[in-house]
């Protein structure tokens, strides 16, 4: 069948209101209003499952052979959202780029779950300011107000259970998203009600506070690339080991000390607790990145967080993207010279930052054609920063922008030419020179590295061993 004729047939199925499953395959289709890429993707965890390019009438059709019944995501970027598929599915969307979840909608066959997740999505959201405030509240009362939500949002399921015959599968996704939400909260309250009152609370909570952990799932690849789920297992395995380092760890005033050990503490419990594969390396993954990438330790203890880090997880799929961050990292270190990487100047030559750094002091910072604003705060922070500082050149770095448009940027901002460049590859400058968060700057002194980790914004900036 040609496939605007499916697509049609699909409208009319549903129009119908006949949403009897006849195949095992799946039709996913929609369409897009203001679109802000010409393609849908669809994704299970992090494979990329299928494709499909918007029609001329901003529609998309997608038909999926027997696929695997749960959770997967479509994105149309640079926005995403969840969708449930099971076979036999004929699901359609419509959605409003201009106001991405809130006009998303469902409909067809698999809607009644799919609507309902995104109605959690949502109501989720609304509430986080309602969660912020009662962050305060004494640790009896934040307990019952908490599970209180919960448990409507599990009457809410519970109603919908009766009324539109959801599978197994699809109950457990829904519950899920519910109490690991919730869950979330309990895990951060100790630690947020300490910065908001002052109180240290950890003591004092109610021996039930945390029953439900007896009743957690480590092992479900269902829930796996579930965020709710997810956020709450990073949260946990944070508690925990915070909990566990206090008593036995020496953790002052509730401050870590120690980060290298605080971290180990953590790979060590994902390692005990979490057996199924995507999660466990899923876990160990962010561990190995919010370590690396904010604490800026030691080489010395950057080399045993790494070497602990192979022992435990040898074959984690993502050993590669860690071990290119340390090398990165390693690279970047006081006294090395800085990276062999190459960009372009206005007149189009090519010439290395090594080239750039000799002879002078360097503040290398970095901006991206894609945020305006930021583009704007950051040239005009270096403006400030050089008039202070006038024996520091600032440099700022292009990443990602194309000559033409980062030519108007520079012409427009009425920026000194001879002190901008354009990355000519920028995936591998943003490895080789870490950038992140994109307010970083790296200092030089002759083309050698004095702080590959500085901000332009820090307020240490000011008593940095670089300061005149
Ligand atoms: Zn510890």
């Amino acid at each position: 069948m040609p496939k605007h004729l499916l697509y049609l047939f699909l409208f009319v199925l549903v129009g119908c209101g006949v949403t009897e499953k006849k195949s095992d395959n799946v039709f996913f289709a929609g369409e897009i209003v203001n679109p802000t890429s010409e393609y849908i993707v669809l994704y299970k965890g992090e494979s990329l499952i299928d494709s499909a390019l918007l029609d001329a009438n901003n529609r998309f059709y997608l038909e999926l052979d027997s696929p695997e019944n749960g959770l997967y995501h479509f994105k149309h970027s640079p926005e995403y959202q969840y969708v449930y598929l099971e076979k036999g599915d004929s699901l359609l969307i419509r959605l409003n780029t201009m106001d991405f979840d809130e006009s998303l909608v469902f409909s067809g066959s698999g809607d009644e779950i799919n609507n309902f997740l995104l109605e959690l999505f949502l109501a989720h959201e609304a509430e986080e300011p309602m969660i912020y405030a009662m962050y305060r509240l004494e640790p009896q009362e934040f307990h019952q107000k908490i599970d209180s939500l919960k448990q409507s949002k599990l009457d809410q399921l519970g109603i919908l259970v009766e009324e539109a015959d959801l599978s197994e599968k699809e109950r457990e996704i829904a519950e899920a998203s519910i109490i690991y939400n919730y869950y979330t909260y309990k895990e951060k309250y100790p630690f947020k009600h300490k910065s908001y009152t002052g109180n240290r609370v950890v003591d004092k909570l109610p021996s039930d506070f945390y029953a439900y952990r007896e009743t957690v799932t480590f092992e479900n690849n269902d829930l796996t690339y579930l965020r709710p789920y997810y956020n709450f297992m990073i949260n946990h395995i944070g508690n925990r080991s915070f909990m566990s380092c206090s008593q036995k760890c020496g953790i002052k005033n509730d401050m870590v000390q120690n980060h290298l050990h605080f971290n180990m503490h953590k790979l060590s419990l994902i390692d005990s607790l979490v057996k199924e594969k995507d999660l466990r390396d899923n876990l160990f993954r962010n561990v190995a990145f919010d370590y690396l990438l904010q604490i800026h330790d030691t080489e010395e203890n950057n080399k045993s967080f790494i070497q602990e880090f192979h022992r435990l997880s040898r074959n984690n799929k993502h050993i590669s993207e860690v071990d290119e961050l340390y090398e990165g990292i390693l690279n970047i270190q006081p006294d090395k010279e800085i990276p062999n990487i190459n960009v372009l100047n206005s007149e189009g030559e090519r010439i290395s930052l090594k080239e750039i750094a000799k002879d002078t002091k360097t503040v290398f910072y970095f901006w991206s054609g894609t945020d305006k604003r930021h583009f704007d705060n950051i040239t005009r922070r270096a403006d400030y920063l050089s008039s202070k500082m006038p024996e520091y050149r600032f440099v700022g770095i292009n990443l990602k922008t194309d000559d033409a448009k980062w030519r108007i940027m520079v012409e427009t901002r009425n920026l000194d030419k001879t002190n901008q460049y354009r990355a000519e590859n920028f995936e591998k400058a943003t490895k080789a020179l870490v950038i992140y968060p994109m307010n970083k700057c790296i200092i030089t002194e002759d083309a050698k590295i004095v702080d590959a980790f500085s901000n332009m914004y820090a307020s240490s900036l000011k008593k940095s061993p670089w300061k005149p």
